[in-house]
């Protein structure tokens, strides 16, 4: 095991050590953050560490006098670009040193209260912002159950998968202009729709705006342009994972479409958890990659990385407006887990540069809706309400087939097992505002 992922390392900070805290000491996620009342306050990077942030601008300069550029070059910054620039080396330089200084048995910083007290912010005081200035943004569509689940409400129930569905890792570009931090409001998009009985397209406010439960990675350096990503080194491109809200306006999409993939149904919001957890932190939560009986062999650029999937716990919970005016809790609506994926990230890296296109530092990738077999795993509105067929009642009594206006959605996502210590993702968040001009 990596010495970082340890289950018996213990941190100076109580709060850290509590079985049920997502940011433990052997997760230490980064992210970038400002203090509340500053404002416009400086950006820094910062590392999670149970219910704090240790700022990495201030503690590096004075605990790492050996690499004292390093602190301003990469932690005094607005994102984790120029750390992701760095590559692997850095990334486990920087993880082993924060792991040290916040090991119960380490003085360094436990002892010197004064550094503490400048370093060391309740998270409730700070800011996050987005964590990585995100260059180019792809969106797969890689959960088998999904893609059937429409299928089968959308095509054929008895051939609900297209034939190139279990060949390929489907999946389009996005846009990453729109893409936003948990805690940012969405605005309902407008857009034009053409309902079954129309005789003519119409335009308004979307009226089947949804959300779609899924992971994302965040890649470090690339590859030269030209040259593939080996599907068993696609995993050394890889900083960490993010929650992402692919939130799709439903009726703009079922218009626009054809024949060339979603365009302005996607292109409004797309919101990520401001915490990117390290791939070494999931380490010990690496699952294989499912296989059926009669699943086809792939491709031999596809045909490897079989142990890239992830044991981690999905969750999206649902508040209305009236549930938070009568200080009722949101209300779980989906869990699943992300282990089942039928395409794993190394293998969608390595079909999206098998042409040679080029990876960038701060890419996206988001892993497609996630959902599960049973129908209280399904990871968008779409499908739990089955095309609305099936409407979820909240306990105001107020019904939702889609999103209404006012309503919050909070996604949640962990890893957890007995023997081993929860890494959590945090969450991403967002409600939805009413339409400009409606
Ligand atoms: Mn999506």
């Amino acid at each position: 095991m990596i010495e970082t992922n340890d289950p018996g390392l213990r941190c100076w900070l109580d709060d850290a050590n509590d079985s049920a805290c997502d940011f433990p000491i052997q997760n230490l996620p980064l992210g970038v953050f400002t203090l509340r009342g500053q404002s416009p306050g400086a950006h820094r990077i910062g590392v999670a560490i149970g219910q704090h942030v240790l700022d990495l601008s201030i503690v590096w300069p004075e605990l790492c006098p050996d690499l004292a550029d390093l602190g301003p070059a990469l932690f005094a910054q607005h994102s984790l670009n120029p750390l992701l620039n760095r590559g692997r080396k850095t990334w486990t330089l920087v993880r082993h040193r924060i792991s040290r200084w916040l090991r119960e048995s380490s003085p360094a910083l436990r002892d010197n209260p004064d550094l503490r007290s400048r370093c060391l912010v309740p998270m409730d005081q700070a800011v996050m912002h987005l964590p990585v200035e995100v260059g180019d943004y792809t969106d797969f569509y890689s959960s088998k159950e999904h893609a059937t689940n429409v299928g089968m409400m959308f095509r054929d129930p008895a051939n609900a998968l297209l034939p190139n569905w279990k060949h390929l890792p489907v999946g389009y570009h996005g846009r990453s202009s729109s893409i936003v931090v948990s805690g940012t409001d969405i605005h309902r998009p407008c857009g034009q729709t053409n309902p079954e009985d129309a005789p003519t397209p119409t335009f308004g406010p979307c009226r089947l705006l949804d959300f779609e439960l899924e992971v994302g990675f965040i890649t470090g350096p690339g590859n030269a342009l030209g040259r593939p990503i080996d599907v068993n080194q696609a995993h050394e491109h890889i900083f960490g994972l993010v929650l992402v809200n692919d939130w799709s306006a439903r009726d703009i999409q079922k218009w626009e479409y054809v024949p060339l993939g979603p365009f302005t149904a996607k292109n409004f919001a797309t919101s990520i958890s401001p915490w990117v957890v390290p791939i070494e932190a999931l380490d010990p939560y690496r699952v294989r990659t499912p296989r059926g009986p009669d699943d086809p062999p792939v491709q031999k650029y596809l045909d490897g990385a079989w142990d890239w999937n992830f044991d981690l716990n999905l969750e999206v919970r649902l508040q209305s407006a009236k549930m938070r005016e009568q200080g009722i809790a949101p209300v779980p609506v989906t869990r699943n887990n992300f282990s089942l994926m039928y395409w794993n990230m190394c293998q969608q890296l390595a079909h999206q540069t098998i042409t040679g296109c080029n990876v960038r530092p701060g890419d996206l990738y988001a892993s497609g809706t996630v959902s599960g077999p049973t129908p209280d795993s399904r990871g968008s509105m779409l499908e739990i309400c089955w095309k609305g067929t099936q409407p979820l009642t909240l306990p105001t009594g107020e019904q939702r087939r889609f999103l209404a206006d006012g309503d919050t959605v909070i996604m949640t996502g962990h890893s957890a097992r007995p023997d081993l210590p929860r890494i959590g993702l945090g969450e991403v968040r967002g409600t939805i505002l009413r339409a400009p001009g409606a």
